[in-house]
């Protein structure tokens, strides 16, 4: 069984790399029907915070991307990281180092002025116990030979041992260091694959060594190459959002964004538009590129508009109250029913602030008219056409979209004038814009005694 997991440090909210690189975890768990666990890496206890915690956890539910076992806490796991600590220095494979933070200066200082590459000399390597004093615990790196894995995504990679520092596994108050604890959880979890994003390449050969010593198998590593912003550097804030609530609150669908992020770096021939279950089927590690993605804002606009589109309109009424709730509407309270709303908005919203924008007017009729729109169309005749149409529509018998449009048909083969002359002010009564659904649509979700109100208030 394939297990994979994702282990946020939560000293911020979900960033749409750290989202991109669970996404892909939780696929190919999904896909190799493994597990998926979500470990909180919380060793940094001064700036984790649980606000953090519970902005992860909700931007991973807000994606789908549900978790089998955890959510774990490092900070749980003290005991157990001391354990394996102990272990090390047990059969010799870490020391006590004594040397103070102002001695370890000089010597990197002394390392830099003779232009070596700073490394712990070895001094405590085989110095004698000073009890009572205070001291880290330091693994004992080869110092010869290579480290060398198959990435699954960047090939096979190698280090020189000698380049590898007696790494810091405990620190003076009895702490692990990331490169320990991360090692300790991987193993003792069953962790198989681990994709993580490429920024943590370095800490690889020390991760492996420390399994080696330990007895661990050591899982198959994958590492994602980072996500840029348009100008070829490391995708910040300068950039825009990257936040994944923030796109939320922007208003994207969580499919949207999964189906964007998951092709800032995968590929499936030249298909763009990909469901979670599609990508079950279809994704793999190995169709991961090796180049950085670029953030592209209008390419995720566009899969927004597609998932509206072809949205369920019962779906996006709900997610739309809200934010028709921030404009002062509550869809509950009276007018016209949200579902139909939404089904004349669905074809034109790029965003959910798009179509709560758009909804309003169905539900305020006392907005202004756009006032160039209204020069043209409210004509010296338009009243008398206007009411005409009212009329019409009052006879009718049956309330449907082909029902209404014959009422425009007959009132202008009565009058001999073309929708032209008639459509825009139809349009500008009953939403003030020139720019909105069709005006059969409006009329059949706005119904007869909306639209007369409107006629009235429009002609008065
Ligand atoms: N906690 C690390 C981070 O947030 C992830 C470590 C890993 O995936 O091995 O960058």
């Amino acid at each position: 069984e394939v297990r994979l997991r994702f282990a946020p440090s939560p000293t911020g909210y979900l960033h749409v790399g750290g989202a991109r690189t669970a996404l892909f975890n939780w696929l190919l768990a999904r896909k190799q029907h493994g597990k998926f666990i979500l470990r909180i890496e919380d060793t940094d206890v001064a700036r984790s915070t649980q606000e953090s915690v519970d902005a992860i956890l909700q931007g991973m539910t807000w994606l789908g991307l549900d978790w089998d076992e955890g959510p774990f806490y490092q900070s749980d796991n003290f005991p157990l990281y001391k354990e394996y600590a102990q272990k090390l220095l047990d059969s010799g494979k870490a020391y006590k180092c004594y040397c103070t933070a102002e001695e370890l200066e000089a010597k990197r200082e002394s390392a830099l002025k003779e232009g070596r590459k700073p490394k712990y000399d070895g001094t405590c390597r085989n110095a004698p116990d000073r009890p009572g004093q205070p001291f880290v615990i330091r693994f004992k790196a080869p110092e010869e030979g290579t480290t060398t894995w198959n990435d699954l995504i960047k090939g096979p990679i190698s280090f020189e041992n000698q380049e590898l520092d007696d790494l810091i596994i405990q620190r003076t108050d009895g702490t692990p260091t990331y490169n320990f604890v991360v090692v300790i959880d991987d193993a003792t979890m069953g962790i198989t694959t681990v994709i993580r994003g490429d920024d943590h390449v370095n800490n690889t050969p020390r991760q492996i060594l420390l399994y080696e010593a330990l007895g661990f198998p050591v899982p198959v590593f994958a590492h994602v190459p980072m996500i840029l912003g348009a100008d070829k550097t490391r995708l910040s804030k300068r950039h825009g959002a990257t936040s994944v609530m923030a796109y939320r609150d922007m208003g994207f669908l969580p499919e949207a964004m999964v189906n964007y992020l998951v092709r800032l770096g995968w590929s499936f021939g030249d298909e763009e538009i990909f469901s979670l279950e599609d990508l079950i089927q279809k994704f793999s590690v190995e169709n991961v590129g090796r180049s950085a993605g670029v953030f592209n804002p209008d390419k995720l606009l566009w899969l927004n508009a597609h998932y509206i589109k072809t949205g369920d309109p019962v779906r996006l009424a709900e997610l739309v109250t809200p934010f028709l709730k921030e404009r002062g509407v509550d869809p509950s309270q009276g007018g016209p029913e949200l579902v139909a709303v939404v089904k004349t908005l669905l074809e034109r919203a790029k965003t959910m602030l798009e179509l709560a924008d758009g909804a309003v007017f169905y539900y305020k009729g006392d907005f202004e008219y756009d006032e160039k729109g209204a020069a043209k169309a409210f004509h010296a005749e338009a009243p008398a056409l206007l009411r005409l149409v009212v009329e019409k529509l009052a006879g009718l018998s049956s309330w449907t979209m082909e029902s209404i449009e014959a009422v425009f048909a007959e009132v202008m083969a009565e009058k001999g004038i073309k929708l032209g002359q008639l459509g825009p002010a139809v349009r500008l009564a009953l939403s003030g814009t020139t720019a909105s659904p069709g005006i059969y649509e409006m009329i059949l979700v706005l119904g007869l005694e909306e639209t007369r109100k409107r006629v009235e208030r429009a002609i008065a």
